[in-house]
């Protein structure tokens, strides 16, 4: 999963679909700052389980030994 980090603030940047494609906003700085890509992966903070991404909710990853849904700010994101 690509994650998009603001070089400003270290945010993650939300994407914006503007009438020429998709933009990148860093909330934190009001800007659409410059950001640097990485291609990581989620896991629990709780067992270490690499979390699955709930289609469902669109905004929250899934525990399959947990069985609970953990959002973006309590995962933990490891380089692959
Ligand atoms: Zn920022
Ligand atoms: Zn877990």
């Amino acid at each position: 999963m690509i994650r998009r980090i603001c070089r400003n603030c270290g945010s993650e940047m939300v994407k914006e679909l503007t009438s020429e494609g998709p933009k990148f906003f860093c909330e934190t700085c009001s800007d659409y700052s410059p950001y640097d890509a990485f291609d990581m992966d989620p896991f629990c903070p709780e067992c270490d389980e690499m979390l699955q991404f709930c289609g469902k909710c669109s905004s929250g990853f899934f525990c399959n030994r947990c069985g609970c849904i953990l959002s973006r700010k309590h995962i933990v994101w490891k380089n692959r």
